[in-house]
């Protein structure tokens, strides 16, 4: 029955998709709200929802809610295709949901009451906000040859965003590397990390002393695509995950104590840069502008949910 139900969703969604392509409909219905089964991690559980609801969660939980209203916009388009692919890929969640709160596998997600406590006295200023830039963008999402996108985001570029092939060997035609100056305000735009030898050898489980650590960069962009250490070669993801760096953009530079680390960015760097989304809202920009600079080429939709 449960199986049913996942179909039918699946099936509920492709149609609106092609309805909108076909009809070009501007005017959802409020009336027909779609719902969803949410797996919360932490408790094991599995919640339903309306989807524009789950949405408010996801954008309170993945952007600063004092971003520009535009970023906040552009967020929601963001996480509402990411969402709806999600469901019509049929990806497998726990205990049959159709979406997941875990960030590794799907987006987080913040209930009202969890943005209460982190946020104290302006929540209800800044939940507002952010229900806006949900509703403002009711049912659209991107789609690129008629489907929808695979929306990534992360939160720094640094400078220039990666494109897919870089970072998982497939080349996405809407997931180009862009130039973006807009993300200066992170802290994250440029970062220093001190590690010991001691301390190198300890997270990367390697036995001998270190005499040589090279990175092999990705051209033209930069960020590394592996580490060469005492002639071994380690994926720059790997090396990123083990040493707990923001990004894989680096420079390096030893003394005798370790290895000095310049990172530029944090996050995986494929997709919308959510501090660039935001530098770009402070330049009066829209959150269509805002899309349109990071996914190369996609165009935005809005379908009846
Ligand atoms: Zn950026």
């Amino acid at each position: 029955m449960d199986k049913n139900r996942k179909l039918i969703l699946i099936f509920l969604i492709s149609l609106t998709i092609i309805t909108a392509i076909i009809i070009k409909c501007k005017q959802p219905d409020k009336s027909e709200d779609l719902y969803i089964k949410l797996y919360l991690s932490e408790q094991h559980q599995v919640i339903e929802l309306p989807l524009e609801e789950y949405i408010i969660g996801t954008v309170a939980a993945e952007m600063p809610a004092n971003f520009e209203l535009e970023a906040l916009k552009a967020q929601a388009v963001c996480a509402r295709t990411y969402a709806l692919r999600k469901i019509i890929e049929n990806h497998s969640y726990p205990l049959n949901a159709d979406l997941s709160d875990d960030i590794y596998s799907c987006q987080a997600y913040c209930p009202y009451e969890e943005f209460k406590r982190r946020h104290g006295d302006k929540q209800d200023k800044l939940w507002n906000k952010v229900a806006l830039a949900v509703n403002a963008t009711r049912g659209e999402v991107m789609l690129y040859d008629g489907k929808l996108i695979d929306a990534l985001y992360h939160s720094t570029c640094g400078g220039c965003t990666a494109d897919a092939e870089e970072v998982w060997g497939n080349s996405v035609p809407y997931l180009k590397a862009v130039k973006c100056q807009y993300c200066m305000q992170s802290r994250f735009y440029n970062s220093k990390q001190n590690i010991s030898w001691n301390d190198l050898r300890k997270q990367l489980n390697l036995k001998e002393r270190i005499y040589e650590i090279k990175i092999i960069p990705y051209r033209p962009a930069g960020r590394a695509r592996e580490v060469i250490i005492n002639g071994r070669h380690f994926s720059a993801s790997s090396v990123r995950h083990d040493l707990d760096l923001p990004s894989t953009w680096w420079q390096f530079k030893t003394n005798s104590n370790g290895i000095i680390i310049n990172s530029r960015g944090y996050g995986h760097g494929v997709g919308m840069c959510q501090y660039g989304a935001n530098g770009l809202a402070i330049s009066n920009k829209s959150y269509e502008q805002i899309l349109r600079k990071y996914y190369t080429g996609v165009s935005l939709e809005k379908i009846r949910l």
